[in-house]
């Protein structure tokens, strides 16, 4: 008899097998694999010959240590950028959940727009079926009165089954028909999803343009050379660049991702690439395959801007009079800008939009001491300034910070102020830090030229002056909704520890037989 001490059946439920393809020995994917099943499913779709897709993915989208989702599914990204473009339909094709999960955000962020679904079941999946319900669905979709593309895109199962996407039609009725594959277990971050379909969009376009004559924007031709802008930012960013640019003989050309198909070809007509986002490697290879410098880091603060201007002018082969002519109509009101909204304190920084080292230089030169700066996006070529910069200024910079890096910097710093995701804020909170998340009060405000120099002065102290109404909070709430109080109680909490001590020994031992069983 076992001196194990149990309280309950649950050790003994038997443990679900995964199945393996006998031919190959893979695992075979079904519909109940998650973003838990990540290793699962990259062997899965290997075997299913994905390996080609997987290696871009990896060279583009570098791993390690943050290798898998921590906050929403990736796919949001590529499939926000869908719906915000006019005339353009998206399907998914993926598990019942995961579509659900990437539905209902999408309608939490107004999407006003319906979102396609191919269901499936084990069945379709390895029969090839579902493949052929994609076809039909998109054969059904595409009415040219409606559409000018549709986007069909594979989730985590269809992409490691090798539901292949690259199959389908080109153009249906002159609806032109992307397929991507957007797995969780392949690109880290929704940030990056983006880039998997701005880039799908830019191969498409080029291809179009290489084939023949293409349409004008509906907004015109500029009549400057144009400077493409890679990134979603802020709506007046595109115009204070623009009048930076102006002196230069430049415009601003079209923000990517796009709003509608025809700015594809006004994007790639430009003559410059700023990849003021620095993760969007397709995009850059699309560029690059057109034939157009890129330029890094972003018009933002004092130096950033005088380097961008400068870096642009060498890119475009501007006349260097020009280039400082640029510099001296915007520098001093940068300069003006940062002395009126001074900050004071110290601050962390943190999140997953690619625009946290920007942010992290406008701060610094505003006054704040950023003595911690993590990005859920991997290291690049087009931040490598930015990176530079900060660290000369004695800035830890993180790139594919986890969460854990993120809060553990927090807590060791205990900052003044703490910007970061969801979950850094509400840890910040917890401890009476003033936080503010990045996406909703950061991102949402000019960055660039001088109407970014003084916008983040306001936001920043006011949250800071709030540390004292934090403490309170936290004084009055201790110990609420904590531990043993979680939940709703009608009496006290049943307190058990001899359970608790006997549960926690049994994962314990499960924890040694799985390392032992690993060292076998
Ligand atoms: S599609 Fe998204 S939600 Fe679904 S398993 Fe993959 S990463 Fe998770």
């Amino acid at each position: 008899m076992s001196a194990e001490i149990g309280y309950d059946a649950a050790h003994e439920a038997p443990l679900t097998a995964v199945a393996q393809d006998v031919s190959t020995g893979a695992p075979v994917v079904g519909d109940g694999e998650g973003c838990h099943s990540g290793a699962t499913l990259k062997e899965a779709a290997r075997a299913a010959g994905q390996s080609a897709l997987l290696d871009q993915f990896a060279a583009d989208y570098p791993q390690g240590p943050h290798d898998k989702p921590q906050s929403m599914c990736p796919a949001f990204g590529s499939l926000r950028v869908g719906l915000r473009m006019r005339r353009v339909a998206t399907v998914l094709s993926g598990s019942a959940c995961c579509v659900y999960g990437l539905t209902f955000v999408s309608h939490f962020y107004g999407a006003r727009r319906s979102v396609g679904y191919v269901p499936f079941n084990s069945e379709t999946l390895v029969t090839g079926k579902l493949f052929e319900d994609i076809r039909e669905a998109v054969h059904d979709i595409a009415d040219p009165d409606h559409y000018d593309a549709i986007v069909v895109t594979n989730l985590c199962v269809p992409t490691a089954s090798g539901v292949p996407l690259r199959l389908l039609p080109k153009e249906i009725n002159g609806v032109r028909i992307v397929g991507i594959d957007v797995p969780g277990f392949g690109i880290p971050t929704h940030a990056e999803a983006k880039d998997v379909l701005a880039g799908a969009m830019l191969a498409y376009a080029r291809a179009e343009i290489e084939a023949g004559p293409v349409a004008a924007p509906a907004s015109g031709k500029s009549d400057r050379p144009t400077v493409a802008l890679l990134g979603e930012m802020f709506p007046a960013d595109p115009m204070m660049i623009g009048a930076m640019l102006a002196p230069m003989g430049l415009a601003a050309g079209p923000v990517v991702p796009c709003r509608e198909w025809r700015e594809l070809y006004a994007v790639l007509d430009s003559s410059v690439c700023a990849a003021i986002h620095p993760f969007y490697a397709a995009s850059v290879r699309e560029f690059q395959a057109a034939g157009r410098p890129i330029v890094g880091s972003a018009p933002v603060g004092l130096d950033g801007t005088a380097d961008w201007l400068a870096a642009i002018g060498v890119a475009m082969q501007i006349d260097p009079a020009r280039v400082a002519a640029a510099q001296n109509a915007f520098l001093p009101a940068i300069s003006a800008a940062l002395k009126a909204n001074p900050i004071k304190g110290t601050i962390t920084l943190s999140g997953y939009e690619g625009s946290e080292l920007l942010v992290a230089r406008l701060l610094i030169e505003s006054g704040a001491h950023v003595p911690y700066v993590g990005t859920a996006c991997a290291r690049s070529e087009w931040s490598d300034l930015d990176r530079q910069w900060l660290e000369a200024k004695g800035v830890k910079v993180k790139f594919r910070a986890s969460l854990e890096d993120d809060l553990s910097a927090m807590e060791a710093i205990r900052p003044d102020l703490a910007i970061g995701t969801t979950p850094v804020v509400q840890k910040a909170k917890e401890q009476a830090i003033p936080a503010l998340y990045f996406t909703n009060l950061i991102s949402a405000r000019p960055l660039m030229g001088p109407a970014g120099a003084g916008s983040l002065g306001v936001v920043v102290n006011a949250a800071m002056a709030g540390k004292a109404r934090m403490e309170g909070m936290k004084a009055f709430f201790e110990g609420v909704g904590t531990g043993d109080t979680a939940g709703i109680w009608e009496g006290q909490p049943n307190l058990r520890p001899d359970f608790r001590a006997a549960h926690q020994k049994k994962l314990e031992k499960a924890a040694k037989a799985a390392k032992a069983s690993e060292m076998i």
